[in-house]
């Protein structure tokens, strides 16, 4: 079925939605652009969207497998896919298996230290205020969601965390930590969450099992060396890209 491009919805700093003939998908680009620190470094870099868009889908897809939902529906072409429109929840949920990034600064533990659990974190979805750390009980104060479905946000990110610590280290690829966003589904009646946004190298911390060599948007944000390389790297890992594809990300 062919699905056509509406309206653009929203363009945020790695991607863009748009409207299809339906109420209940959205399409999904995804751009070149690579931000961090909240976008005060910027670059575009060649071939990301298309490398993100195949890493999500694969990811997604392996998820979706599993039984554990997400918003990804199919890929449409190299840079967009069809996904489910949801309400999002306005929080980056993050789970940590080692320290690193954020963590490490705040709490000055050792980077690379592994921790005694996963570790689940929210952070309020606003860059305005920076994206800040925020408690369960401020979640539910402030109605950013209710009891239940944080009890199902928590199981969804310690599942999702399970799920691709093993796929990944099949390949020797240790996951240090990961950012998901979950929203609401539309579709069903009652609760249903799902998750939505990507899960990409912009959105986890992958470093090689062996040598520790940093696979994802770290490499851009701490000037290590190409990000392309490191994510083609982790497509190649899982020999996910057609020829063609690989030969125009590289
Ligand atoms: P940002 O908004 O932080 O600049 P992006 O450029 O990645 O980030 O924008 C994508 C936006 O789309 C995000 O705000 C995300 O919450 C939203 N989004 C992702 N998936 C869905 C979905 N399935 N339904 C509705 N909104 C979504
Ligand atoms: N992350 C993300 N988007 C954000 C903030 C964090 O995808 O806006 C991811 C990040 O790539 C890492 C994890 O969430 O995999 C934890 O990030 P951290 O809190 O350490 O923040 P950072 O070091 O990125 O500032």
């Amino acid at each position: 079925m062919t699905i056509k491009k509406k309206k653009k919805l929203y363009e945020g700093k790695a991607k863009i939605l748009y409207s299809t003939g339906n109420s209940y998908s959205l399409i999904q680009h995804f751009k070149d652009e690579a931000t961090a620190f909240n976008a005060k470094k910027k670059e575009v870099i060649e071939g990301k969207g298309v490398l993100n868009n195949f890493l999500s889908e694969f990811f997604m897809q392996k998820l979706n497998s599993v039984n554990v939902p997400t918003h990804f529906i199919r890929r449409l072409n190299m840079r967009e896919q069809l996904v489910e429109k949801c309400d999002i929840i306005p929080l980056e949920v993050v789970v940590r298996n080692i320290a690193a990034g954020s963590l490490s600064k705040r709490l000055g533990i050792e980077e690379g230290k592994r921790l005694p659990r996963p570790l689940v974190e929210f952070y309020y979805k606003d860059d305005s205020l920076n994206d800040p750390l925020v408690t369960e009980s401020q979640i539910s104060t402030f109605e950013w969601a209710t009891e239940t479905e944080l009890g199902e946000i928590f199981e969804i990110a310690l599942r999702t965390n399970d799920f691709l610590c093993g796929l990944l280290s099949a390949v020797n690829l240790t996951l240090v930590d990961f950012k998901i966003e979950i929203g609401r589904s539309f579709r069903s009646e009652g609760e249903k969450l799902i998750i939505a946004d990507e899960i990409s190298p912009d959105t986890c911390r992958l470093w090689d099992s062996k040598t520790k060599k940093r696979l994802d948007k770290d490499v851009f944000r701490l000037n290590e060396g190409s990000i392309s390389i490191a994510y083609t790297e982790v497509a190649d890992r899982f020999d996910l890209l057609p020829k063609n594809v690989r030969s125009a990300v590289r």
